[in-house]
């Protein structure tokens, strides 16, 4: 026998949601439960995934078996398609596995035509209800399957409305509604050139291609993008019995969630309208009522229903949200879920449901969605204002969090406005740079037109906790002339704006925030979270200030101390452009010995801030240009600084220009070329190390000094020698037998391929999973996001490698990391810094190669937290 495409919904249950899909499953579930469920069959996901097999046709053997079911349908009803005596008439309904907005929802009323209308009218003895039936199907059929007539049948309705002097649409009899449903037919015809389909087979089957073509719409693909659902799941499709809930005053329709989703409070949620169908109570043409006033109009019912509730929500153990229709005075379910809640309303939930010893405090970590926890951290908007703004645009949701504010085009206006004039500001920049952090700090949000996920924006943006929406490539700007276009409208400086981190959405107006509030669930659920991980967290912090919120958030211990970043600093920059262009050893070492005590202090403070859990301190890394003078102001004063000519000092700095900066004179290359920059740092790392630990004798610090971009194990073992030369020299004047670690990053292909080599010499390795990505691709960090929209379209890539680590290819460099690594050193230490240390799917990957620690921007220490303890309970 073949495989089977379609089962009724008496022969699925609730574990079959692979096959069924989340709504099919349920559906059958909740028939085996006894419920009452109008009588239907769902297709498989199997079906959709051949449909995409066979070049998007049914075939004809599911053809076949879809009309075997339907005459199965028919005999259970005792009704049949285009029947006019009895007529069939069926809702189709998509459902994958995980509830995916953005997809085809539902086709109602599916069966009508001109003469089964009339029959329909006769046997109902209600033909203001058959013809509402009718107009409503011809208008989703349009709308979903072929996409024509939405806002235009929209129209029709309010013309009519007009014509009619009516305000609601229950106003409107049986004929406007038969006229309404002819206009409607006839724009069908009009826009796809052929007639409305009477054979209700036809029907079916286009609607249930609709539901398959539905899975790959750019919405769907987002979403799928956004939450880490793969494409070859496919969506299944529910046939179901029609029950109506626009027959009359007695009948109804609505929504309800089990608990409240914006709070979780414990109450019955939920609205309804009565002669109403599906859509109507989420389309807003009527105001819906709430789920109480039910109980005062039809108590029977609400009993009912109440019962029903709460049976299932025990039976799933989870709130739950429900759709059923109310046909003449009898209830039906048409539908349940686990709900959509918000991170609060999860948290609350969850600790709710263990103190009513529902579900275990292993399981409620595990229902919390982990990037769920990020709205909790950061400012968010009003939700009410938000509904009501209309986005301009959007891009990438690179730092999430909740901004508004006024435009600026430049980091010194940033901190002008903020520092002078008290003004919330949101940087507005073709992209940032180093030297643009101040100004970043002094932001409420920062908006760029380039780069993608670990561009410099986002990945300081979300270090920093401020909200960055990044590589906009729709915004026309000019920073000259401090205007940008976006959306058709033009934005000056000092115009309002609002970005929201988390969805990528910009907004040109300005739209109320409320400050993010970590309540008594956050660190309940956290507690239980800690207990089942085995995966330490660390953080990535530059700065006292940043340590010290991932201190709060839950840190153990700095995974990546960025020394670079300490030197964007407006006093500071002076300092390292000097540097710089040195000519010779001495100027580099006069300048070498201005920048120790700022190193050394900063150091001082880091270690303060993380009270004896381990710090790794990175040394130099990025391209050097990256700090270089770029208007004549600066080299003028620069020049006159170092007492050089002007002329001589553009040579100098054109001299360093790179035509590849990422791969060039940067990282463990800078040591080699320059060891007095690794003898400066080292010299500001152990210094600092043994200050503190005087001061605080209870600590036990091992400085842990990380050696960057290696790819041979020689050129790690020269810088190694000049920092063990520096350090043991310092240790041992001070009288102290303090231990150091010295290790490397993997993030040059090379150097996962010889791991066991580099081993040899490292203490420890961290991924930095941002260049081997880069380097494994071997497309840019920066500039990926301008082409990577294309192959998400096409499906060639469904992630952002940059966001999601590749399991498959750098993946694979890291296992063989991981491996090799051990093999020279079986107790060698192992963690990721790159931004996939924050990211759940990337997190389980990390659990499961077996590295000790993840690190990640302080904002997401929570996040991590959560998702190796997802991790550890799942592997087990
Ligand atoms: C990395 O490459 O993954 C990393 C953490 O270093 P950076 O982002 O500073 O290059
Ligand atoms: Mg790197």
């Amino acid at each position: 026998m073949g495989k089977k495409y379609v089962y009724l919904f008496k022969e699925g249950n609730g574990s079959m949601r692979e096959l069924l899909g989340g709504k099919g499953a349920n559906l059958a579930e909740m028939t085996n439960l006894g419920m009452p469920v109008p009588r239907g069959f769902t297709i498989t996901t199997e079906a959709c995934t051949q449909y995409y097999e066979d070049g998007e046709k049914i075939s004809d053997e599911i053809q076949a078996e879809i009309m075997h079911y339907v005459a199965e349908l028919e005999n259970m009803t005792g009704k049949k398609f285009g029947d006019l005596e009895n007529p069939l008439l069926v809702s189709v309904r998509s459902g994958a596995r995980a509830s995916m907005p953005g997809m085809m929802d539902t086709i109602l009323n599916l069966g009508l035509n001109d003469t089964v209308v009339e029959a329909f009218a006769k046997k109902t003895g209600n033909p203001r209800f058959a013809y509402d039936s009718y107009r409503r199907f011809i208008q989703m059929y349009s709308d979903v399957v072929m996409e024509v007539g939405k806002a235009y049948f929209e129209k029709l309705i309010d013309e009519m409305k007009e014509k009619k002097g009516v305000k609601l649409d229950t106003e409107l009899d049986a004929d406007d509604l038969k006229e309404l449903a002819e206009q409607f037919k006839a724009e069908y015809k009009k826009e796809v050139g052929a007639d409305f389909p009477t054979d209700p087979v036809d029907q079916m089957m286009g609607a249930v291609k609709a539901v398959f073509r539905s899975w790959n719409n750019p919405r769907a693909i987002y979403y799928r993008r956004m939450n880490d659902i793969p494409s070859s799941w496919g969506t299944a499709v529910n046939v179901q019995e029609m029950v109506f809930g626009n027959m009359g005053d007695t009948s109804g329709t609505g929504v309800a969630f089990s608990r409240n989703p914006a709070t979780g409070e414990k109450k019955l949620y939920g609205e309804f309208l009565m002669n109403a169908q599906g859509e109507d109570v989420v389309a807003g043409v009527r105001t819906p009522q709430t789920i109480d006033q039910l109980k005062e109009q039809n108590p029977a019912v609400y009993d009912e229903f109440y019962k029903i509730v709460y049976t299932l929500e025990k039976h799933y153990r989870d709130m739950q949200d429900m759709e059923f229709t109310i046909e003449e005075g009898k209830l039906f379910m048409l539908q349940t879920r686990n709900g959509k809640r918000t991170a609060a309303a999860a948290l609350q939930i969850a600790c709710d449901l263990v103190d009513e010893g529902m579900i275990t405090e292993k399981e409620a970590v595990s229902m919390i969605d982990p990037k769920q926890l990020d709205a909790l951290l950061h400012p968010q908007f009003d939700p009410t204002a938000l509904k009501a703004a209309k986005p301009v645009g959007s891009a990438l949701p690179a730092s999430p969090g909740a901004a508004c504010g006024q435009v600026v085009f430049t980091a010194e206006d940033a901190t002008e406005w903020a520092t002078k004039k008290g003004a919330k500001v949101i940087l507005v920049r073709l992209e940032t740079s180093p030297e643009d952090i101040e100004g970043m700090h002094y932001s409420q949000g920062i908006l760029t037109v380039r780069g993608g996920m670990t561009s410099h924006a986002a990945v300081v943006a979300r270090g920093m906790g401020t909200c960055c929406v990044s590589g906009c490539g729709e915004i026309k700007i000019d920073e000259a002339r401090k205007v940008f276009t976006l959306g058709g409208k033009e934005f000056h400086e000092g115009d309002f704006i609002s970005l929201d981190g988390s969805t990528g959405n910009i907004y040109g107006e300005a739209i109320k925030t409320v400050e993010a509030s970590i309540s008594g669930n956050f660190d309940r659920l956290m507690k239980w979270a800690d207990e089942y991980r085995t995966l330490k967290v660390r953080t990535n912090a530059d700065t006292p200030k940043d340590a010290a919120q991932a201190m709060k958030f839950g840190a153990q211990g700095i995974g990546l101390c960025r020394t670079e970043h300490m030197f964007f600093d407006s006093e500071r920059i002076a300092a390292m452009r000097e540097m710089i262009v040195s000519k010779n050893v001495e100027q580099r070492k006069t300048a070498l010995a201005k920048l120790l005590p700022m190193q050394r202090s900063d150091f001082e403070g880091i270690y303060e801030a993380m009270q004896g859990y381990p710090v790794t301190i990175r040394f130099l890394d990025p391209p050097l240009h990256e700090f270089l003078p770029q208007d004549e102001e600066d080299i003028a004063a620069l020049a006159k600084e170092m007492k050089m000519e002007v002329g001589d000092l553009k040579a100098v700095i054109s001299s360093l220009h790179e035509f590849n900066p990422m791969m060039g004179h940067r990282g463990c290359r800078l040591a080699v070329t320059y060891p007095e920059i690794a003898e400066m740092q080292t010299t500001a790392v152990i210094q600092a190390a043994l200050n503190v630990q005087k001061k605080h004798p209870e600590w036990d610090l091992v400085p842990e000094i990380m050696i960057p971009l290696v790819g041979e194990v020689k050129e790690l073992a020269y810088v190694k020698n000049v920092v063990v030369e520096t350090a043991d020299k310092i240790i041992a004047e001070a009288g102290s037998d303090m231990k150091y670690m010295v290790g490397t990053m993997i993030e040059i292909p090379r150097a996962a391929l010889t791991a066991d080599e580099i081993a040899k010499e490292a203490e420890f390795f961290s991924f930095g999973t941002n260049d081997l990505t880069q380097m494994t691709f071997g497309f840019s960090r920066d500039d990926a996001g301008n082409f990577l929209d294309a192959y998400y379209e096409k499906k060639i890539y469904e992630n952002d490698p940059f966001a999601r680590l590749d399991q498959i290819g750098v993946g694979k460099l890291v296992e063989m990391a991981v491996e090799l690594g051990k093999r020279t050193r079986p107790d060698i230490k192992l963690g990721i810094c790159g931004e996939h240390g924050g990211d759940p799917s990337s997190v389980e990957f990390c659990h499961n190669v077996g590295l000790n620690y993840v690190s990640c921007s302080p904002y997401r220490v929570p996040i991590a937290r959560l998702a190796a303890a997802q991790a550890a309970i799942k592997a087990k």
